[in-house]
């Protein structure tokens, strides 16, 4: 098998329709079907297996990009890839699929907490934390334990076995939320997770330029199941969005390798260097975890997350510091090839008002560590 970043250029080369050598931007809904009388396929006969890699019909179901993109993808995720318009619709994707009674879920993105509220409205799921003992005392068979690794907004790491562990133990399933820390870095299904789940607005798309999500299962008996879903509930990416995704990921891998090297090097550098700034008080990353998370060395073998957080000494410090820093925008999200930071609890209600969450892009390093520095070095 061919290495990860010539996958990543090639892997949909066998889809090709035209001899384009970029993907066109399709954007017709609907495509003919066959002249042919002998070919034409009654719905109750048609092979339903087939809806997102088979003859495009309308593109609610599938289009030629959005097979394309979940080609590229199972290669790169190693698994069966179901594609959709954002994170959250793959989120709400997953919880209609298992449809669990209860809900083990953490802190982590506020959007995920949104739709797990949504279902509680709907049919009254229930909701616990992490805790173990509310995952012992409340967790059964066919329920959800939902795991953010590394977690938003920290960069901190769970123990993904452990909660396999934990989950497989009642018969219940275990969502792994990879997007802090997508390919090479981790990978969940080695330590023992039933569906992976990545924002694809973040690092696969990389450019702040397209929101899509997706899920990825070992089953193609559940691949099947969430694309037939998938029609209903009408989240199949769009058009130009599933163009976009697929120009990114042809360069996905050393954008995310330098993300992540340049994250560990910033942090390694405000975490030594703590004390020259009075402003500064705590760094959080999952590699200053290392000594007291076993299970991280193995788990986030590829490298650690491109976003970590700073705690600093106040919320006015937190207020002013993104408009110091010259290399970093201020605005949410992360995943892209600029760097950002966001005073947290601008778009995140439950995180303390001294937070600053740090997106590493793929500029120099030495010049966001000598940003980071002017910039604290103006508080103290
Ligand atoms: C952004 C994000 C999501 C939601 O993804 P969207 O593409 O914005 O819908 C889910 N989980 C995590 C960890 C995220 O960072």
């Amino acid at each position: 098998m061919a290495g990860l970043s010539t996958n990543l250029v090639h892997a949909d080369d066998s889809l090709e329709r035209v001899p384009d050598v970029v993907q066109p931007i399709n954007i017709t809904t609907t495509f003919k079907y066959s002249d042919d009388p002998e070919e034409l396929v009654i719905a109750k006969e048609i092979d339903d297996t087939k809806i997102s890699t088979g003859r495009p019909v309308y593109s609610r179901l599938s289009h030629p990009n959005s097979t394309k993109c979940e080609e590229v993808l199972s290669t790169l995720l190693n698994g069966h890839v179901v594609i959709y318009n954002s994170g959250l619709s793959a989120f709400f994707a997953a919880l209609t699929y298992y449809a669990p009674k209860v809900l083990s879920i953490g802190n982590g993105y506020h959007g995920c907490h949104g739709i797990a509220n949504i279902f509680t409205r709907l049919n009254g799921l229930k909701q616990v934390t992490l805790d173990v003992n509310e995952i012992d005392q409340h967790i059964g068979k066919g329920d959800v334990i939902h795991l953010e690794t590394p977690v938003n907004p920290e960069g901190i790491a769970f123990d993904i076995k452990f909660f396999a562990d934990k989950a497989h133990s009642k018969g219940a399933f275990l969502i792994v939320d990879a997007t802090f820390a997508p390919p090479p870095l981790q990978d969940p299904f080695l330590h023992g997770a039933d569906m992976v789940l990545h924002s694809a607005t973040k690092y696969f798309g990389g450019h702040s330029d397209l929101l899509a999500g997706c899920l990825v299962t070992k089953d193609p008996e559940v691949k099947y199941q969430l694309v037939r879903d998938r029609v209903y509930l009408g989240t199949n990416i769009g058009n130009l969005e599933s163009y976009l995704l697929l120009r990114s990921l042809r360069t996905y891998e050393m954008r995310i390798l330098k993300q992540s090297e340049n994250a560990t090097k910033l942090v390694k550098y405000l975490a030594d260097n703590i004390d020259k700034y009075s402003a500064l008080e705590k760094v959080y990353h999952a590699s200053l975890e290392v000594d007291e998370k076993p299970f991280i060395k193995e788990q986030l073998s590829g490298g650690f997350p491109p976003v970590f957080s700073i705690i600093v000494k106040d919320p006015s410090v937190a207020r002013q510091l993104p408009s110091k820093l010259k290399y970093f925008h201020h605005a949410t999200s992360l995943g892209g090839v600029e760097s950002l930071i966001e005073w947290r609890a601008m778009s995140d209600s439950k995180v303390i008002e001294t937070l600053l969450r740090v997106s590493c892009g793929v500029e120099n390093v030495e010049d966001m560590i000598a940003d980071f520095d002017q910039a604290l070095s103006s508080f103290n």
